[in-house]
């Protein structure tokens, strides 16, 4: 199975603009469900000079094997320098970037203004979009504004509310549903991931997360977040600030403080269900434990809780010390249960 049998019908309708492409494309949906593989798929299609019938790329010409080796002269991949696989020990000194720079963008001018080399299509993917912060997204700008005919910009993000208003209303949006479950189910397990169902709970659906998790080092942090989390009113928050810092810090790549918010903001959606009498949507496995710590808390702090942690979503991408981020996150959770500790 490939990415296009989780996303059918989306691979359709990209197929169908083939004749008519519009300068730029927006493709956008929930986390880890495959968007920038699509994107990376449609590129290939696009510059293969003899695709298949199912209009995939065929692999074995040229431009498939230029675009294996990373150096097709009509393609481009903008992103973070965090993100590339290619790093050399010697880069790994440096904190990679987790944004995507300026000077990456600049660099798109030449390429943007001599005539293609395979006479076809020239294609920019940048991804994840929002990762531009708003200097980087005003360069792209120009270029969008500016469009020629023979380039396809395509932009990937899963925060769209993050993008520049002028870079949204620039491109042509192509919103990526979250793939059926019993699709994304099989997917999993034919790619051979062990307690596929657990994973794609914990992902709400999301099959190339779920991958990721079931044998990535995210999958390090969700463990020890959920183990802290569970402990409740025990919680000791300060140890457990020091312990999550030290598990964001030591992976090999450094897992973004975002992360850590968007799984506490899972852990407190399952409280909620549960509160209401729902079982958990995400944190399967921890459900006794959390049944057991939702008792001691009121719908009323838990739902101020969830709204605190929204804004704590909201700024944690500004550069703090996420020693005391941390710290101030878990003793907020862990005052949700003594101040409502005899309510039910
Ligand atoms: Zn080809």
């Amino acid at each position: 199975m490939n990415i296009i049998d989780l996303h059918e019908s989306v691979w359709r309708q990209l197929v169908e603009r083939r004749g008519r492409l519009p300068h730029a494309l927006l493709l956008t949906g929930a986390r880890g469900i495959g968007k920038s593989m699509l994107a990376r798929c449609f590129a290939e299609s696009l510059l293969c000079e003899a695709p298949l019938p199912t209009s995939t790329a065929c692999g074995s010409c040229l431009a498939c094997g230029w675009l294996k080796q990373g150096n097709h002269p009509d393609f481009r991949l903008i992103q973070p320098e965090a993100m590339d696989d290619e790093r050399t020990e010697t880069d790994s000194k440096k904190k990679p970037s987790q944004q995507i720079t300026i000077d990456q963008i600049r660099a798109l001018d030449d390429f943007l203004h001599v005539g293609t080399h395979r006479h076809g299509v020239r294609v920019v993917l940048i991804a994840p979009a929002e990762a531009m912060n708003r200097s980087t997204a005003n360069a792209l700008l120009k270029s969008l504004e500016e469009p020629s005919s023979d380039t396809l910009f395509l932009l990937v993000s899963d925060d769209m509310e993050r993008l520049l208003p002028t870079i949204r209303s620039r491109c042509q949006h192509v919103p990526i549903p979250v793939p059926a479950h019993d699709c994304s189910l099989a997917w999993l397990v034919q790619a051979g991931v062990k307690d596929a169902e657990r994973w794609l709970a914990l992902t709400g659906g999301a099959p190339l997360l779920a991958v990721e998790l079931g044998g990535g080092d995210e999958r390090v942090l969700v463990d020890a977040l959920a183990t802290e989390l569970a402990k409740g009113r025990h919680l000791d928050p300060l140890a457990t600030a020091a312990a999550i810092d030290k598990v964001i810090k030591s992976e090999k790549r450094p897992v973004p403080l975002k992360r850590v918010v968007e799984w506490l903001q899972k852990w407190l959606a399952d409280m909620l269900l549960l509160k209401v009498g729902v079982a958990p949507r995400y944190f399967t496995a921890q459900s006794a434990a959390m049944q057991e710590s939702v008792r001691l808390v009121s719908l009323a702090g838990l739902l101020a809780f969830s709204r605190k942690a929204l804004q704590y979503r909201q700024h944690c991408e500004q550069p703090l010390n996420s020693r005391l981020f941390f710290e101030e996150l878990f003793l907020n959770y862990t005052a949700m249960f003594r101040t409502d500790r005899d309510c039910n």
